[in-house]
């Protein structure tokens, strides 16, 4: 009983983080491991911290911080530390870096590059792998001098192996000769990416690192040097790479497309979060994942070996299916904003719920239902032409006549009677109910696509059914008239 009170109280001291480079967009790649990482500290009752990486100041993007934190946000990937910021961590990364040359875990290189690069053709032109060579690694008494070039390098272990158990890809060994004296410090006194990384993993006790596959490398270099700092290593899990749709390596620069452009595009973030789970994860057949069933479900040992690819035909699907299974409210309070740029004034038409629900089964996303409801509220300025060369004409002219009396006749406006209506015109105009619904299409949205004709006038109402109508036979006078001339 004690052994597993003890297990479920270590698990519970799961703590996982996301740590973004702020030098581009937030994309479905950088998603997928904040993902992967937030389900895993939800799933054992953990924490999940978000870390920004900026200590890259040449490639900093400020726009960048704010796709970060605004998509993980609008996606409910909430954190419980930070953000943490790097570039707010330098005192602390020099006081380490300070330690590690008096212990000898560190030393001052004051190698030039041209020295450095003269070394390097030198070991390429007798066929070997280039590395630095360790020539100042024991120039103790120079760690004092402060005013030189120089940068500080890690005392990385000459002999021996590191290995890990990584969660996903198993045993992994890398041989020591095989990896360099790390720069953890640069010329101009900046800490490296490696070094960071490695003291805010420490600092924030992380328990388990889980990134991309691009990390596997500097993960040995990593855990060496946690090592020599005497810290515990945490568990490493490293995600396999994401193809585009053309089996391409998922490129930063092609593919990755701002987070926020899925959501202006109108795509929902439980649509997006269930198709960025299942890009290497997976739970039998099942293809949809509520938030809390994810949590549930979510292990590590699921995850793919292999690379997975994207595909916006399944986005596509997800979003349709989230669209038409979520609350009818939930999904309306959303469409709101869709509505609000396309500019459709909600006051000049019927309620955004009765909009929803009739067109909600027609699309894919929220902007395309916020543009195909645009008939509801406003005038439309054209018939299509093709749709109006095809539906308005004079033999038509009289269906149109016939239907602007019968509607002004109504007296209980629903949509039972209006279909009744219509199927009464047809009998007695001997026309199909194919035909008069197109007709009517473009009549009442100027084009041959719509729903269900008589919810449409149903939630157009009465008024401005008749003033289309007059529009449309007042268009076939017209045509007549130049007919006759
Ligand atoms: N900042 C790194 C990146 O954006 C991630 C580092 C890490 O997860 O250890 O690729």
């Amino acid at each position: 009983m004690n052994q597993i009170k003890f297990l479920v109280k270590e698990l519970m001291k799961v703590k996982t983080r996301f740590a973004p480079s702020p030098t581009g967009n937030l994309h479905i790649g950088s998603i997928r491991t904040a993902l992967y990482s937030w389900l895993f500290a939800r799933h054992y009752h953990g924490k999940f911290i978000l870390r920004i990486e900026d200590t890259d100041f040449e490639r900093f993007d400020s726009k960048s911080v704010e796709s970060i934190l605004y998509g993980l946000k609008w996606l409910g990937l909430n954190w419980d530390e930070g953000p943490y910021f790097q570039s707010k961590r330098l005192e602390r990364y020099k006081e380490v870096i300070k330690m590690m040359l008096e212990s000898g875990n560190a030393y001052k290189c004051f190698c030039s590059v041209k020295e450095l690069e003269d070394e390097r053709i030198r070991q390429v032109s007798k066929g070997k792998k280039p590395r630095y060579s360790g020539i100042c690694r024991n120039l103790h008494y120079r760690n004092y001098i402060a005013n030189e070039n120089y940068v500080v390098r890690f005392k990385n272990p000459i002999s021996g192996q590191v290995t890990f158990e990584d969660k996903i890809r198993g045993k992994i060994t890398f041989q020591n000769e095989e990896l360099d004296d790390l720069v953890i410090q640069r010329s101009n006194g900046i800490p490296t990416y490696n070094f960071c990384v490695v003291i805010d993993d420490l600092d924030m006790n992380i328990t388990h690192v889980i990134r991309g596959e691009d990390h596997i490398n500097n993960t040995p270099r990593q855990i060496n040097i946690l090592k020599s700092l005497n810290a515990k290593i945490p568990i490493y899990a490293h995600v396999s790479m994401i193809f585009n749709e053309d089996g391409h390596k998922f490129s930063k620069r092609q593919d990755a497309l701002n987070i926020l452009e899925y959501c202006k595009d109108g795509f929902l973030p439980e649509a997006l979060l269930n198709y960025v789970i299942r890009l290497g994860w997976s739970c039998g057949n099942q293809e949809i994942f509520s938030i809390s069933e994810m949590k549930e479900l979510f292990d590590l040992r699921k995850i793919s070996k292999s690379s997975s690819a994207v595909s916006m035909k399944k986005l596509f699907w997800l979003n349709k299916y989230y669209i038409n299974n979520l609350p009818l409210s939930y999904i309306s309070n959303l469409l709101k904003d869709h509505m609000n740029h396309e500019k459709i004034n909600l006051k000049n038409g019927p309620d955004l719920e009765s909009v929803l629900t009739l067109l909600k089964n027609r699309h894919h996303t929220l902007k395309e239902i916020a543009q195909s409801s645009r008939y509801f509220y406003e005038e439309f300025a054209n018939f299509d032409k093709s749709a109006a060369d095809e539906y308005l004409i004079p033999e038509n002219h009289f269906i149109l006549k016939n239907l602007y009396k019968n509607i002004k006749k109504i007296s209980i406006w629903s949509n039972e009677t209006l279909s009744s209506l219509i199927k009464n015109d047809c009998i007695k105009l001997k026309i199909t109910l194919r035909k008069i619904s197109m007709l009517l299409r473009v009549v009442l949205t100027g084009n041959i696509f719509s729903p269900s004709i008589s919810s449409v006038i149903f939630l157009i109402g009465k008024e401005k059914t008749l003033l289309r109508l007059k529009k449309a036979i007042l268009f076939i006078d017209n045509k007549i008239k130049n007919i006759n001339n």
